[in-house]
Order: C-alpha cells, then sequence, then structure tokens
C-alpha cells in the first residue's frame, strides 16, 4: 500500500471502506456513525501503522524547506504539510488560497489579569474569508473537484459558506448554501453572494438545514460539504501543526478551542495525536471545548455523564456556534476525554466581556472565537487549568465577521450583565466641531481604568 492511499474508518463500528464507496451524506448506513481518514500509518491500523510510518525529522526540513517556495501549495498553510494529509490523487489538484500560515499572538494583558505566565491565542480569523473554515474547506473541496463534481452544498451559520464558496469559485464548481433566515452575521452572509454561490435563506435554524441538505444530496449529484464531511478535518487539523512549529516543537499544556457542531476540537485532537504518533512531539496537550450556555448540548452531556446527547433549541449571538444538535460530538468527546481536558459553557455575558479583552489586546475576533478566554477563565477557578500552564486559545473568526455585534456590545445594547465590561465600552462620541469639547471626552476617557 502506498504512503497516498487512505481509507475510511467508521469511528462507531471501526469498519473501513473504501473512499469511493462512501455515502453521500458521509455516514455508515448501519449504525449513522461518522466516519474519520485513515492512513497506512495511522494508530488506529496497529503493526500496519509500524512499519508505514513517515520520518518526523526529515518531514520537520521539508516543511522549513516549502516556506522558500514560490509554488501555492508549499506556501498554503494546510498543503505544505501535505504528506500528512494524503487526500488527493495529483497534489496538482489542490485548490488553495494559501491558507493557513496564521499568527500566534500572546495576550499579555489577560495572561496577567488571570495570573498566567504563558497565554497565546492562535488567530484563525487571519485566514482568506476570515475563519479556520478555509483549512478545512481547501481540503474537502480539492477532493470533490478531484472526483468530478460539479455542485457543492453547505448548510451554514455563515462562515463554511463563506469559505466553500470562494473555494467553489476558484476552482469553478457551482456553491449552493442553507443558511437559517435572520440568525446569520452580515459579514458572512455577504461573502457567500460576493463569491457567487447560490444562496438560500431557509425559514428554520441550522439544525432544519441540515436536514435539509442531507435529503437533498442522497438524491442529487452534490457534494456534501459540511463538517460530517471527513476531508474538512484533515485540513482543520494542520493548525496543531503550525502550533507546534511556531513553538519550535514545544508543546502547549492545554488547547482552548469554541465548540459548534464540535468538528474543530475533533480535527485539532486528530493533529496532536497524529504528531505524537509519529515522533514529532512526546505528549498531547489537553483539548478543553467551551460552548454558548444557550447551545449547550456538549457541556450538558459531559456534566450529566449520560451515554447520549440530547439535541437543544440554540440560542446565541454567538451565531457561529448557534447549533443544537452538533455532527461531531461523539469525536469531540472522546478527544476531550483522551486528552484530559474538560467541557465548558459561557453565558452571553461572559462571551461579551472575553470578546471585549481579546479585541483591547489590539486582536479581535468573532463573538463565538470569545468563548475560548471566558470558558479559560472557568477552567481556571474550578482548577481544569493551573495557572503555571501554557495555554493556546483557538480564535476561530475575524471582528470583522460581525461588527453588528460588537456595535451593539460598545452601544450597551446586548443587554450584559457584567460590571467589569463597562470599562471596555467605546461608544462613538457625537460632538460639535468644537476642540473645547473634544478635550472634554479626552479628559473624560483619561479618567477610565480599565
Ligand atoms: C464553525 C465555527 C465554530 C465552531 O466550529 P465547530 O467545528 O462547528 O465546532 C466556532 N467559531 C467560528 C468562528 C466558526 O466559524
Amino acid at each position: 500500500m502506498s504512503l497516498r492511499s487512505h481509507q475510511l474508518r467508521c469511528i462507531g463500528s471501526g469498519e473501513r471502506i473504501a473512499p469511493e464507496t462512501v455515502s453521500s451524506d458521509f455516514r455508515d448506513p448501519a449504525s449513522g456513525e461518522l466516519y474519520e481518514v485513515e492512513y497506512p500509518w495511522s494508530e488506529s491500523r496497529g503493526d500496519a501503522a509500524a512499519t508505514n510510518k513517515p520520518n518526523a525529522s526529515a518531514l520537520r526540513h521539508l516543511w522549513a524547506e516549502r516556506r522558500d517556495s514560490t509554488l501555492p501549495i508549499d506556501q498554503s498553510g494546510v498543503w505544505r504539510y501535505r504528506d500528512l494529509l494524503p487526500i488527493l490523487n495529483d497534489d496538482a489538484h489542490a485548490i488553495t488560497l494559501r491558507e493557513g500560515n496564521t499568527p500566534l499572538y500572546d495576550l499579555p494583558r489577560n495572561a496577567k489579569a488571570l495570573g498566567l505566565d504563558f497565554l497565546l491565542a492562535k488567530h484563525q480569523g487571519m485566514n482568506p474569508t476570515g475563519s479556520f473554515k478555509d483549512t478545512g474547506m481547501t481540503a474537502a473541496l480539492s477532493v470533490a473537484a478531484e472526483r468530478g463534481y460539479q455542485w457543492v452544498a453547505c448548510a451554514s451559520t455563515g462562515n463554511t459558506s463563506a469559505a466553500m464558496a470562494a473555494y467553489a469559485a476558484r476552482a469553478g464548481l457551482r456553491a449552493i448554501v442553507f443558511i437559517p433566515e435572520g440568525k446569520i452575521a452580515w459579514g458572512k452572509l455577504s461573502q457567500s453572494m460576493d463569491y457567487g454561490a447560490v444562496t438560500v435563506q431557509l425559514k428554520t435554524d441550522f439544525d432544519g438545514c441540515v436536514k435539509m441538505l442531507t435529503d437533498m444530496v442522497k438524491k442529487n449529484p452534490i457534494y456534501l460539504l459540511n463538517s460530517v464531511n471527513p476531508y474538512r478535518l484533515e485540513g482543520q487539523k494542520t493548525p496543531a501543526i503550525e502550533i507546534c512549529e511556531q513553538l519550535d516543537w514545544q508543546v502547549p499544556d492545554h488547547v482552548i478551542v469554541p465548540g459548534g457542531n464540535l468538528a474543530n476540537g475533533s480535527a485539532l485532537g486528530k493533529g496532536f495525536g497524529e504528531l505524537k504518533h509519529l515522533g514529532f512531539i512526546d505528549r498531547i496537550p489537553k483539548i478543553s471545548v467551551i460552548q454558548a450556555e444557550g447551545a449547550n448540548p456538549l457541556f450538558q452531556w459531559f456534566t450529566n455523564a449520560e451515554k447520549m446527547l440530547h439535541p437543544v433549541t440554540a440560542d446565541t449571538r454567538a451565531t457561529a456556534i448557534r447549533i443544537g444538535n452538533p455532527a461531531s460530538w461523539r469525536k469531540a468527546a472522546r478527544i476531550i476525554e483522551a486528552t484530559g481536558g474538560w467541557c465548558e459553557q459561557a453565558s452571553e455575558s461572559e462571551i461579551a466581556l472575553a470578546k471585549a479583552q481579546i479585541g483591547a489586546e489590539g486582536i479581535g475576533c468573532e463573538p463565538a472565537s470569545a468563548v475560548t478566554l471566558a470558558g479559560l477563565k472557568k477552567l481556571l477557578k474550578s482548577g481544569h487549568v493551573q495557572t503555571g500552564e501554557r495555554v493556546v486559545l483557538l480564535l476561530t473568526g475575524h471582528t470583522l465577521k460581525d461588527p453588528e455585534y460588537t456595535i451593539d456590545f460598545h452601544k450597551d445594547l446586548l443587554a450584559t450583565d457584567i460590571p467589569e465590561a463597562a470599562p471596555f465600552r467605546k461608544p462613538p462620541i457625537v460632538l460639535e466641531p468644537n476642540e473645547s469639547a473634544v478635550m472634554r471626552a479626552l479628559e473624560a476617557e483619561m479618567a477610565v481604568k480599565v
């Protein structure tokens, strides 16, 4: 078996299938469970894996060398690591917008306020369409293009559709997106139109959009690009590699991720797990997932230690994680448990404050990303994070995705009930064009302590 070949392995039964035979909804027909991509060297292959392992130190050098290359696939922060995601028959088929390559920022003021020595933010909002979805989309959409599909589709709270529309346009494929009506940030909706997708606002929520689309792909030659598609996770595992590379192959102790449909935490866990299995790193960080209180089915499952997930009717202004029936919950639960992480929830007020605190460091993010900082505070309180730990927050989306939320926060229209938020509010000040009026405003500002 060549290094390039891969199989799909059902996460429930463990049964393996050839990639071309997968059902159009990417679920095992018998168990309804999802698949994951498995390579000849994957840990789940047991003995077979031992003889097929890629060489870690050779790859570290190769990946560093590719940084100097002018080839688009080498410049991509996903395809630079293509040796660990051999999902295409020909790498020349990769559709790339030079995704990945996102900065790892320090957050000194938040670290100090929380008594942490080491707090970093991996800003996946710095991807081409402004969210981490690009890293998964370049992988899965390239597979769609290589397999000869004409149409791709997704149900989305906004960022998946923005990413899919962009990559479909690059590939010359037609794209259809289903978005819940009236519950989406304008920045995201505008992107899907800008990139030329057929944009359908369905009069239902995200979970209703998924149901409709799943039925459609079973009857039509449309390639499904929701995160049930296991190739999305192959792209989304690459930030784990990038984080380790950026830290000179020192592993952080804890990575904190927002949880919506719960694929992203799962993907990062797969990435770190593969790096450890292949000998790039000697341990795996704890991975904790934070949900919004109004969309918290995994949190409920976790705290009740039940075996079944109970879907909820989701409601939160953090629209990217407004998901009540997450497809990848089982994958995420396994990663959290296997790594020793935890699941927490954050209230609307806690999210708003955390977003302002990230913004005040000159970084900014969309509300869904801010649950990571809000959750970190709780994990510190409960002892699931210790102050000596090296923590990385995964910021999933750019602040410009949802400017309406930011403006509502600063104009105090979010009904937050946290007094600490007050000093962060900077509503626009309307003044006469008169210097002394401006000076008075500046003096008032000087009196505010943050
Ligand atoms: C999609 C998304 C999430 C949630 O990721 P899942 O894989 O669905 O858990 C979080 N934040 C942002 C900005 C997103 O776009």
